[in-house]
């Protein structure tokens, strides 16, 4: 073993206490050290992420971020400060980050991650870890990954609640969950939303934690975790590869990374959202996100009372299919509506039904309940 292969005296007393991890060791450590990864966006995410990376002794980290630190950015994105504000957030952080790890080699693509220079940087790296805020890049990012086989951690956050994702190359990836770009006016941001900067720091951290296990080989399984700092609550969601996957499946139809696929999105929720913004469909696993949320939609169960018997959703109400034209008045006009049936085709006749008499916000449950039992709760019988 050359000296290089072996950690200095310095690094055994700077990392002595990961060191001695059960699964680190110097081996471990060693492997840090030789890893390289690709922080994409240095914000409220990226800024613990990069933070804790450089402290684990991560050896080469590159930043793709295309701004320049804004003082509504500091009460979360804490690698900035106020004598870097008008900087790009490249060099801030490449700077924090330096004061952290002097032996970090740092590389600044203050370019962004774009379609240009996306299959390039992954190529470049072990691991992608994307803090970013936009649908866009999160997107481009998915697919960068699955084509060029690297692991991706994925986080988002909104108001106190979030998520981080674990993508394995073969083992799901974050078009089996969303396979397509959803229309950006229909999510609320943090600009609008609002954010608490420790919730940042909470989401930032768990990823930078998965980022460095999975550096360490101790992640075999592609998994979400969602995540409610408020509620004091996180749910780990094991993945599968969804075999009608577009960018991951056997029939994928990403096949390269095209311009007009990634078109940058506006970040900016309207206040009064119309029909178009809201989509037709979702995923039990965003329902059951938005469901433990702080503003939960009304839960529209329109299978038959026998069926209802057999097993339900907490919270749902039952209005039978055929029974929903009479009962219109029932259903509730100024909130978000999801309809569920078992499989998602007698709610998508329903939510259809309801957009055609003027609801702005109803969307149908993809899957039903039985989608619900195979993915969000085992608990709920299937039938
Ligand atoms: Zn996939």
């Amino acid at each position: 073993m050359s000296a290089d292969q072996r950690l200095s005296d310095h690094e055994r007393a700077l990392y002595s206490r990961q060191i001695r991890l059960p699964g680190v060791g110097e081996s471990g450590q060693l492997r840090l050290r030789e890893a390289k990864v690709l922080i994409l966006g240095a914000g409220g995410l990226g800024s613990p992420v990069g933070l804790y990376l450089a402290a684990a002794g991560v050896g080469h980290i590159g930043i793709a971020d295309p701004d320049k630190v804004e003082i509504s950015n500091l009460h979360r994105q804490v690698v900035h400060g106020f004598d870097t504000l008008g900087l790009p957030k490249t060099v801030s952080a490449a700077e924090a980050l330096g004061e952290i790890n002097p032996g970090l080699k740092v590389a600044l693509h203050p370019e962004g991650f774009t379609v240009e220079n996306a299959a390039d940087l992954v190529a470049r790296h072990d691991l992608v870890i994307d803090g970013t805020d936009n649908f866009a890049t999160r997107f481009l990012a998915a697919d960068a990954c699955v084509l060029g086989r690297r692991p991706l951690v994925h986080g988002s956050v909104l108001r106190s609640t979030g998520q981080v994702g674990v993508f394995l190359p073969g083992a799901g990836c974050y078009r089996c969950l969303y396979p397509v770009i959803p229309d950006a006016a229909s999510v609320p941001t943090c600009a609008d939303a609002g954010v608490f900067g420790a919730t940042c720091g909470v989401i930032g951290s768990w990823m930078a934690s998965e980022g460095i296990s999975i550096l360490l080989g101790r992640r075999n399984q592609s998994q979400l975790f969602v995540v409610d700092v408020e509620a004091g609550s996180s749910r780990r969601l094991a993945l599968a590869p969804d075999p009608a996957c577009p960018s991951c499946g056997p029939a994928a139809t990403i096949l390269g990374l095209e311009k007009g696929a990634y078109a940058p999105v506006v970040c900016a929720a309207p206040t009064s959202p119309t029909m178009s913004e809201t989509p037709l469909e979702i995923t039990v696993e965003e329902a059951s996100r938005l469901l433990s949320g702080p503003n939960p939609p009304v839960l529209l169960d329109v299978r038959e009372p026998d069926e209802y018997a057999v097993c339900r959703i907490d919270g749902s109400r039952l209005i039978p299919m055929n029974a929903v034209p009479s009962r219109l008045a029932e259903v509730p006009t100024d909130v978000w509506v999801l309809v569920q049936c078992h499989h998602g085709g007698r709610s998508m006749k329903v939510t259809q039904f309801l957009r055609s008499k003027g609801y702005a916000r109803v969307s149908n449950l993809q899957g039903g309940i039985d989608a619900w039992s195979l993915k969000v709760d085992p608990k709920v019988p299937r039938y």
